[in-house]
């Protein structure tokens, strides 16, 4: 009742458009999208057909045995999975995060399912994807810490934001910058800062959005070099073509 007079006076005082298809938000709880963009957003039930690896997104039907798109073999982390497909009310919301460090409920409650179906509960730690200080500087925040302290209240697996840091500050991802002239400029991008804190650890990698895995893979090949025994990520989107 509360929560019902409290959404219609969130629509008197502060209408909130839909940033997908500009209707009325119905619920504050949807944050930025309305419940149809919500609705029409593909969010994983664990019985589509994902690469093993990497999370890539192959149909809607399981295989009967385990697939692999093969494009991640040389990425250094054990498993990547998503709470959902990059698209509609996901990608508003994660675009909305770059600019306020809030996840509506919607996508919060999302999350445990997410990470208990794909075994993620067995880290030590969690580690937020770093931003360049620049960057940080720049927006405020850092919107993988902003996930990264939802897993921590749905896990209670402790965060370490400081163990990992990026060196340089990388270029923006431009539309022409290909895959590989992206890989290049994340390659050396990361460093490991306190390795006795990392070694010996599963580490739960957290970020906003997989999209070629480049970046994860490097953070990985840090953890890992300075001897993390296991990395998994956790996104809340995979970007897919289809
Ligand atoms: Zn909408
Ligand atoms: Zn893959």
């Amino acid at each position: 009742m509360l929560k019902e007079l409290q959404n219609s006076l969130l629509q008197i005082i502060y209408p909130q458009e839909c940033r997908v298809c500009f209707s009325q938000v119905e619920n504050a709880d949807y944050g930025i999208s309305c419940i149809k963009c919500w609705n029409e957003t593909r969010i994983f039930r664990g019985d589509e057909m994902l690469c093993d690896k990497c999370g890539a997104f192959f149909g809607d039907n399981a295989a009967p045995v385990a697939v692999f798109c093969h494009k991640c073999d040389n990425h250094f982390y054990d498993k990547a999975a998503a709470v959902g497909v990059y698209e509609k009310g996901m990608s508003a919301t994660i675009l909305n995060l770059k600019e306020q460090p809030i996840l509506p409920e919607r996508l919060r409650s999302l999350i445990p399912t997410a990470i208990e179906r794909n075994g993620f509960f067995n880290a030590d730690l969690i580690i937020p994807i770093p931003l360049s200080k620049q960057r940080r500087l720049e927006r405020g925040f850092n919107q993988a810490e902003v996930i990264a302290e939802q897993l921590l209240r749905a896990t209670n697996i402790p965060v370490d934001k400081a163990s990992l840091a990026r060196k340089h500050h990388t270029p923006i991802h431009r539309i022409g910058m290909d895959k590989r002239a992206r890989e290049l400029t994340v390659q050396n991008a990361f460093e490991v800062l306190r390795p006795k804190l990392i070694a010996g650890k599963k580490v739960l990698l957290v970020d906003d959005v997989f999209t070629s895995g480049a970046t994860a893979s490097y953070c990985a090949k840090a953890l890992k070099k300075n001897g993390a025994v296991g990395v998994n990520i956790f996104t809340l989107a995979r970007a897919v073509m289809n």
